[in-house]
């Protein structure tokens, strides 16, 4: 394998992701991504448009109390407008009031797009493009210049879009980045466009941005970096706008496992986990075929294929799947994957060991909770109670005798009206209370956590931050599971937890259990 040079990961999951169909993040969603990207490791994180909406306004002011570790928050915007001085310019200055190190900025690279979009003329977007990179210079920042559809641009007519690349570096870009921004451009065009700019800018750093109609993001981005771009963007698990873009889940591991790559920074091994962290976060299902980091990636099925896998790994794998931090599959005789769930759970109880009675207990544990549909990657709380709970070392505090919950509708003003009823018992001593709410889970919350309140002041801080509900085997509709995901905050703190039943109100009482029982514990 060759050793070549080192390639940084721009994620715009929060950015370009946001754009797919069907995704809404909230302030809290995307701080929690910014998190799972920073564990990680990409180098930028791009959060958005300071300008567009308040929810992002409003999460550049949070993120600011956010210390990261390796990343670096970029802002994204366009260049300034058509005769407006980027000085004047709310959109340029929003961009610096949201106070990151870097800046990405697009700007028109197609002559068609220029006069016929923009509606300006070839030299104004030159002098747009240039004066908005110096400005955003001027006030000290890195700015990596988006060549917005530069691949068709290039090929109705090169010299220009090489000519707004100049302009930008006349600016002082520090990075230019090619996009594809239709993502219909095919690999080897995109390899000899990008190999033109690398020439033509010895001193930049050269970027790619993939989108993937042509279901080629993946390949182009990896063509891109061949031809000498060190800077690959893209959205964690390949959603955005459209067919998305492209997907660094699979660019990654492909540029470090097969092309020898480096990427400082990236702890690969992770990259199955943080898949799944922010699929959860997004609400949405990991296709099990996902190259890579897809539940059935390494599994095998047929007898001869688990018989060779077992002989020599390679007879059938590609990679190592632990290089990923997926994991083998025997679908016949499914093997546990130990490894994992230890490194989880000595961050809980230091003394386990990969052979202990209690390891396998958990494990066990574990395979038939996965089995009913529960699934902890984004469920850290529900993991840490339960590895409590099977070492004994967890002490209920509340017992429950009886929860009720009725709803009505049509109410007479139209709206949807609940009620629930609860009665529990702390230390031999019952309490019962009573709420409405709107929806019976909102009711039930309400009630548990005054009956609660009482014994325990201290959960009066605590808030429901935001609940998903995922259909679980769909194909038997109404009989199907269901899984509850809440996440709590104290103000301090936030926490996920999970609930699985066929009823969605015992789902969420499941998951609301454990996420006060988590506050209790942890004071
Ligand atoms: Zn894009």
């Amino acid at each position: 394998m060759r050793r070549l040079r080192s390639v940084e990961i721009f994620d715009s999951t929060l950015r370009d992701g946001a754009q797919g169909e069907g995704i809404s993040f909230s302030v809290q969603d995307k701080l929690n991504i910014v998190k799972a990207l920073d564990d990680f490791g990409v180098a930028y994180i791009e959060a958005g448009n300071p300008f567009s909406n308040p929810k992002d306004a409003a999460f550049f002011e949070r993120v600011k109390g956010l210390r990261l570790k390796s990343a670096k928050l970029c802002a994204f915007g366009s260049t300034c407008r058509k005769n407006i001085a980027p000085c004047d310019d709310e959109n340029v200055a929003a961009l610096l009031k949201a106070n990151t190190e870097t800046i990405t900025i697009f700007g028109k690279a197609s002559e068609l797009h220029v006069t016929e979009i923009l509606r300006a003329t070839p030299e104004e977007n030159l002098a747009i493009v240039e004066d908005t990179v110096r400005f955003l210079k001027d006030n000290g920042r890195e700015v990596i210049f988006d060549a917005e559809h530069f691949f068709d641009g290039c090929e109705a007519n090169p010299e220009y879009a090489l000519e707004v690349l100049r302009a930008a570096v006349r600016g002082g870009a520090d990075v230019l980045c090619l996009c594809d921004t239709n993502g219909g451009t095919s690999p080897l065009d995109l390899y000899g466009a990008v190999k033109r700019v690398c020439g033509a800018f010895p001193d930049r750093r050269v970027g790619i941005h993939c989108h993937n109609d042509a279901g080629c993001a993946t390949a182009n981005s990896l063509l891109a970096v061949e031809a000498g771009a060190v800077q690959v963007q893209g959205t964690f698990i390949g959603f955005g706008e459209r067919c998305g873009n492209a997907d660094l889940s699979a660019v990654i591991p492909n540029l470090m496992l097969k092309h020898g790559y480096e990427i400082p920074g990236v702890k690969l091994e992770t990259l199955s986990e943080t898949a799944f962290r922010i699929a959860e976060i997004a609400n949405l299902s990991i296709r099990s075929d996902k190259p890579f980091i897809g539940r059935s990636a390494f599994a095998h099925k047929g007898g001869m294929h688990i018989d060779g896998v077992c002989k020599l790994p390679a007879s059938f794998e590609h990679i190592d799947p632990a290089a990923v931090g997926n994991r083998r599959r025997f679908l016949a005789s499914e093997v546990s994957g130990r490894t994992t769930v230890l490194e989880k759970a000595v961050r809980i109880a230091p003394e386990l060991k990969k052979d202990s009675p209690e390891t396998a207990r958990i494990v066990e544990k574990l395979k038939e909770l996965e089995s009913d549909g529960y699934q902890f990657e984004a469920a850290d709380a529900s993991f840490e109670l339960l590895i409590l709970k099977l070492l004994g070392r967890y002490q209920p505090y509340f017992s429950l005798i009886q929860y009720k919950t009725t709803g009505e509708f049509p109410t007479p003003d139209g709206s949807t009206s609940a009620y629930a009823m609860i009665q529990i018992r702390v230390d031999g001593k019952t309490e019962t209370a009573a709420s409405t709410g709107n929806g019976p889970v909102n009711a039930l919350d309400l009630a548990l956590r005054k009956a609660l309140s009482v014994f325990y002041p201290q959960l009066a801080k605590v808030h429901l931050t935001d609940y998903k509900v995922r259909v679980l085997g769909a194909e038997n509709a109404t009989a199907a599971k269901v899984r509850v995901l809440i996440e709590s905050s104290d103000g301090e703190h936030v926490w996920t937890t999970v609930g699985v039943a066929t009823d969605i109100i015992e789902a969420s009482w499941i998951a609301l259990v454990d996420s006060l029982e988590y506050k209790l514990i942890n004071g």
